[in-house]
């Protein structure tokens, strides 16, 4: 039927960064060329699903003139780069979001062909610093590509998608780990960035039943001082480029790369098209998830305001209540990895007037929105995704509404959460192999259970069970979450309690229980 026309889009905004215009904008297309509802990606962008192919062209013409790119959104090459979406004015802030703008300029494809296709050659011309060109065309990266309108990418794409997120010690709201490269502001004792730390090698999708694909965390690659930032993830993008596996998708993100030739052989080979050293990585201190729901301030005299969106999708009186605040106030906003948006620039008079709109529709965290729910993600999977083995967004409420209940049954009071994150299938879109509780779609109706990822997104989860049917989730849950809750450790989280404990230990409570 018309379905398989149908398209899905994605826009690009280094740093979740949306303009008034093109929230707007992208509200308006939702309903007139969509689905009527807006969905936030983990990639802190918008998809619209439901475009039909004969609209295609107006919609993506709306958007480049809002200034919300969709190139880059999909395919080989570099996604949309993450930064911390809140806007904090504090130089480190604010230096993570232009370096992940600077990094997105410079791998963003030269060539007019996407453009050219849809949008009758008309050229869009971004307004880039002048460092980034530079780097983009410094060819003593060993890669001088005569005659190619591509500096970094040469004549072919990379082997696979690559992701980036930048962002300061301790904010680690992007998941740092789980990008291809990851890097880390790093500040002098006066709160001056001096440098970078640069992690590489995370990935999180893999396929059923096939051991040699996993998921990874990114490992430190080393240190750099500020102004090497973009000849460094050149580097990296080169080192990948030349050397990632192009005989088989499966393995050709850079985590196969680096997993196969061990860090320390990556390294020299990157120093090599870096023409420099590399300095070991600086300590940091632990990690947090920041999720800057509620109010804040900018630090600019200006409040910013965070909400949460279930499953990132903007729909019905939210999407309505939304529209008519960020068009009454003229706000701009910011999507968060975590497929929330935050309100920003906001005045302290408004504040009063804002609270009580939002009051009304029930979207002020926390007396509305279930702890639960708070970090919880769901990739779209079925009726959106064709590689949705099953259910996630649409099954997702109901599967934290029964978690709910079984902490009630088990004795876990209200203010208690985990983090749940659940994918129709183990290309893990939602990133579940960070999650205390994932759930993989491994067939109809059917999870794989993932266990030992951590509130603070640093530990890897692995695979606890398999095939565990939809209905019989609490046969789980319940033996787990009663475990936890009385053999846990002072503020042991559920992550780190699985961990502890082993999952033969776990195992072996599961298959005996009985009820609490
Ligand atoms: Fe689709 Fe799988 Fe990604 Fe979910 S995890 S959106 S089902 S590819």
């Amino acid at each position: 039927g018309s379905k398989s026309y149908s398209f899905m889009l994605r826009t690009k905004n280094p740093c979740g960064k949306v303009s008034n215009k093109l929230y707007l904008a992208m509200d308006d297309l939702a309903d007139e060329f969509g689905i009527g509802t807006l969905r936030l990606t983990t990639r802190q962008t918008f998809q619209l699903h439901g475009v039909l192919k004969k609209d295609l062209k107006t919609v993506m013409s709306t958007i480049i003139r809002c200034m919300g790119s969709t190139l880059g959104a999909c395919g080989d090459l570099n996604r949309n780069v993450l930064a911390p979406a809140a806007p904090i004015v504090k130089k480190d802030y604010l230096f993570a979001q232009q370096t992940a703008e600077n990094i997105a300029a410079l791998l963003t494809p030269q060539s007019g062909f996407y453009y050219d296709m849809w949008v009758d050659g008309e050229r869009i011309m971004s307004a880039e610093p002048p460092e980034v060109t530079k780097a983009r065309n410094d060819n003593s990266h060993g890669t001088n590509f005569t005659d190619c309108p591509e500096p970094i990418y040469g004549t072919q794409f990379l082997p696979r998608k690559f992701k980036v997120a930048v962002t300061v010690p301790t904010d680690n709201s992007v998941d740092l780990f789980t990008n291809d490269v990851g890097v880390v502001v790093i500040s002098d004792d006066n709160g001056e960035p001096q440098g970078f730390n640069i992690y590489v090698g995370g990935g999180m999708g893999r396929t059923h039943r096939n051991e040699s694909t996993f998921a990874r965390l990114a490992e430190p690659l080393g240190y750099v001082p500020k102004e090497d930032i973009l000849s460094a993830v050149k580097a990296i993008v080169v080192t990948q480029r030349e050397n990632g596996r192009r005989d088989d998708r499966k393995y050709s993100r850079m985590k196969y790369l680096i997993s196969s030739w061990g860090i320390e052989k990556f390294k020299s080979v990157f120093e090599q098209y870096h023409g420099k050293k590399i300095e070991p990585c600086r300590e940091l201190p632990e990690w947090e998830f920041k999720s800057y729901l509620g109010w804040h301030k900018q630090g600019d005299g200006g409040l910013f305001c965070g909400l949460h969106v279930d499953s990132g999708r903007i729909k019905g009186t939210m999407k309505k209540t939304l529209r008519e605040i960020i068009e009454k106030y003229n706000l701009n906003v910011r999507i968060t990895p975590n497929q929330n948006i935050i309100l920003c620039d906001i005045r302290q008079a408004w504040k009063r007037p804002i609270t009580t709109a939002l009051a009304q529709c029930g979207l002020l965290h926390p007396r509305y929105v279930d702890p639960l729910n708070l970090t919880a993600m769901a990739c779209p999977a079925m009726p959106l995704c064709p590689l949705a083995i099953t259910e996630a967004e649409r099954g997702i409420p109901d599967i934290l509404k029964r978690v709910r209940a079984v902490f009630e049954k088990v004795g876990l009071k209200y203010n208690e959460s985990v983090v749940i994150r659940i994918t129709g299938c183990p290309n893990g879109c939602a990133r579940p192999y960070m999650a205390e509780l994932g759930l993989v779609g491994d067939g109809p109706n059917s999870y794989q259970i993932w266990l030992g990822g951590t509130p603070n997104q640093t530990s890897l989860a692995r695979t606890f069970m398999n095939k565990v049917k939809l209905q019989d989730l609490e046969k789980v849950f319940e033996p787990l979450f009663y475990y936890w809750r009385t053999r846990r450790q002072s503020k042991e989280s559920f992550g780190e309690f699985s961990n502890r404990m082993g999952f033969e230990k776990l195992q072996e409570l599961v298959d005996k229980w009985e009820g609490p």
